[in-house]
C-alpha cells in the first residue's frame, strides 16, 4: 500500500518558475523602418539638421532605427503647422466630426495592436505581456475615452463656455511611450487644440508609428506634429512663443527647468513628475494579495512607473512574515527576455538608467540597509537589474528619499497610523500611494491625510481614462484623465 501510493504521487518539483520552457513573440508584421523622418504638416520629413540618432533595443543593445533630430528651425515648422491648422481647421470643425477622427485613430491603435505591442516592447525594453495587455489596450481606451467628450464639452463644464487653448507642446518620457502619448494627445484633440508632441530619445518609435495611424486617419494636416530628438529639441517647443500649454511628464528636475521658463508668460502649463510612492500593509491586510501588489506596484515596468510602490510600511505585527513572503515571491519572479511572454521584468530602458540604479543599490548598502536579490539569471548582453529590496532601512537613507526609477523597494515597519502617516507623507514627493487593510475606516483615515495625487486601496497601479492622475508638491501640478483632463486643455467662461 504504501509503496503503491509513492509510485502514485506526482511529485511537483517547483524549484523556480524561471525554469519554464521559452516562450517568445515573433517579431514577424512588427515593421520597423531603418530610418525616421519628422511628421509635420501631415508629412514625414527629413530634419533640418540631416542628423539622425540611433534606438537601440534595450534588451540586446542592437540598433532598430536612426530617428530624426529635429532643431529649432523644425521646431518652428512643427508650431507653425500646429498654428495653421487651428486656425483654419480644426477650431472650427463641428466637435462632433472632431469626435470621429479621434475615434478613428483609437480604432487603427486597436487593430495594429499586436504591432505596437512588440514595437513598444523592441524599443524599452518592458515585457511583452505589459505591452499587449496594458499600454496598448489602455492607449487605444483614451482615444475612445476623449473622442467621447468631443461633443460633449457642454456636459463636463455646465453653464459655463469653454474655449480650446491653440497649439499645445508636448514632451513625454521613456516609460510609457504609446501611452503617454494617447494621455497627451487625446485630451488636446477633443478640446480642439492642436499639438506638436516630441516623444523621448530612447522610445521614439510607437509615436512614429501613431504618426503613420494619424497620416492613414487623414486628420486633417498640422492638427498632430510628432517631432523626435532630445532634451535641446523639448526645450525649443517650451521656449516657442506661439505655443499655448506645456504638458510635460518627466523627470522634477526638468519639471523645474520648465516651470522657469514659462514664468511670466501666458502659457498654461500641467507638470507630471516623479514619485516615491508609499504602499503600506496593515496587520489585518489579507497579506498574500498585498504582497502579490507590492510585487506589481514595484516590480510591474522594471519600477520604470512615475508611480511605482518604491517604499513598503509593514505594521510591525506581521512585518517578519509579509518580508519573507517578498522574499519567497522574489524568487519566482522571471527576469530576462522582454519578448518572452512569461518574463515578468525585462530590460532596463538604458545604460544610463541602469547605472542610476545601480548606483542606487550601493548608496543603500553603504547607508547601511540590508539587501536581498533575487538569484535570477541575467542575459549577457543587455541592460537587466535584479529585483532588489531593502531592509533595515532609515527614513532619512536616500534610498528611502529619492526616486530610483527601477526595481528596488525600500522596506520599514510601523506601529501606529499616525506614524505611518508621517512617514509616507515624508518625502519631497506626492504622486501616489497604496493602502492595505480589511478596515474601511482605516482606508478612510489614510485617504484623507496622506498627502498624495491617487491612492489605492487594497490594490496599486490600476489605470483607467477614466481617472484623474497627477501630483503634490515635487510630483507636480495639474490633473490628466477623466474629467479632470479636460479641464486642463480649455478656457473656461
Ligand atoms: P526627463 O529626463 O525629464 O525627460 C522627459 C522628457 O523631457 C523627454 O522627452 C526628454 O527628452 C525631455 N527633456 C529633457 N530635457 C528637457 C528640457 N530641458 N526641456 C524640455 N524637455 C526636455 O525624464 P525621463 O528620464 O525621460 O523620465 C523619467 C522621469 O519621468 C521620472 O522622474 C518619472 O517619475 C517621470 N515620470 C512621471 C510621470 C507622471 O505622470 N508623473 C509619468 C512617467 C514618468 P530626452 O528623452 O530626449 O532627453
Ligand atoms: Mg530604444
Amino acid at each position: 500500500m504504501a509503496k503503491a501510493s509513492k509510485k502514485n504521487t506526482i511529485k511537483l518539483k517547483f524549484d523556480s518558475a524561471r525554469k519554464l520552457a521559452p516562450a517568445p513573440e515573433s517579431k514577424a508584421g512588427a515593421k520597423i523602418d531603418p530610418q525616421y523622418d519628422l511628421f509635420i504638416n501631415g508629412k514625414f520629413e527629413k530634419p533640418t539638421s540631416k542628423k539622425y540618432f540611433a534606438s537601440i533595443n534595450p534588451a540586446t543593445e542592437e540598433k532598430l532605427s536612426m530617428i530624426a533630430e529635429a532643431n529649432q528651425a523644425d521646431v518652428n515648422k512643427a508650431v507653425k503647422a500646429a498654428r495653421g491648422a487651428y486656425d483654419k481647421n480644426w477650431k472650427k470643425m463641428p466637435p462632433a466630426e472632431r469626435a470621429k477622427y479621434i475615434y478613428r485613430i483609437a480604432r487603427m491603435v486597436q487593430e495594429r495592436a499586436r504591432e505596437f505591442a512588440i514595437i513598444e516592447t523592441l524599443d524599452g525594453g518592458k515585457p511583452i505581456r505589459e505591452s499587449r495587455d496594458f499600454d496598448v489596450p489602455t492607449a487605444a481606451n483614451h482615444f475612445f475615452y476623449y473622442a467621447g467628450w468631443a461633443d460633449k464639452l457642454e456636459y463636463a463644464f455646465p453653464n459655463r463656455t469653454t474655449s480650446p487653448l491653440g497649439v499645445a507642446g508636448q514632451i513625454i518620457p521613456w516609460n510609457f511611450p504609446l501611452l503617454m502619448a494617447a494621455w497627451k494627445i487625446a485630451p488636446a484633440l477633443a478640446c480642439g487644440n492642436t499639438v506638436v508632441l516630441k516623444p523621448a530619445e530612447n522610445t521614439s518609435l510607437t509615436a512614429l508609428k501613431l504618426a503613420e495611424i494619424i497620416q492613414e486617419a487623414d486628420l486633417p494636416p498640422g492638427v498632430v506634429n510628432i517631432i523626435t530628438g532630445a532634451g535641446s529639441t523639448g526645450a525649443a517647443i517650451v521656449n516657442h512663443p506661439d505655443v499655448n500649454k506645456i504638458a510635460f511628464t518627466g523627470s522634477t528636475d526638468v519639471g523645474k527647468i520648465i516651470q522657469r521658463a514659462i514664468a511670466g508668460t501666458d502659457k498654461k502649463a500641467t507638470l507630471e513628475l516623479g514619485g516615491k510612492a508609499a504602499n503600506i500593509i496593515f496587520d489585518d491586510a489579507p497579506l498574500d494579495q498585498a504582497v502579490e501588489g507590492v510585487i506589481n506596484g514595484i516590480f510591474f515596468n522594471q519600477g520604470h512607473v512615475c508611480c511605482a510602490g518604491s517604499r513598503l510600511y509593514v505594521q510591525e505585527s506581521v512585518f517578519k512574515e509579509v518580508v519573507r513572503k517578498l522574499k519567497d515571491r522574489l524568487e519566482t519572479l522571471i527576469v530576462g527576455d522582454p519578448m518572452d511572454k512569461n518574463t515578468d521584468i525585462g530590460a532596463i530602458n538604458s545604460r544610463e538608467q541602469l547605472n542610476i540604479i545601480n548606483n542606487y543599490i550601493k548608496i543603500g548598502q553603504k547607508e547601511g540597509a540590508e539587501m536581498y536579490q533575487s538569484s535570477a539569471d541575467l542575459p549577457k548582453k543587455g541592460f537587466y537589474c535584479r529585483p532588489t529590496i531593502f531592509t533595515n532601512v532609515a527614513q532619512s537613507n536616500r534610498i528611502a528619499q529619492e526616486e530610483i526609477f527601477g526595481p528596488v523597494l525600500a522596506i520599514q515597519s510601523f506601529r501606529t497610523d499616525d506614524e505611518v502617516i508621517e512617514k509616507a507623507n515624508n518625502t519631497p514627493y506626492g504622486l501616489s500611494a497604496g493602502v492595505w487593510t480589511d478596515k474601511g475606516s482605516k482606508i478612510f483615515n489614510l485617504t484623507t491625510k496622506l498627502r498624495a495625487g491617487v491612492i489605492w486601496a487594497n490594490t496599486f497601479n490600476k489605470f483607467d481614462p477614466t481617472s484623474p492622475f497627477g501630483g503634490y508638491k515635487e510630483s507636480g501640478y495639474g490633473r490628466e484623465g477623466g474629467l479632470h483632463g479636460l479641464n486642463t486643455y480649455v478656457n473656461v467662461v
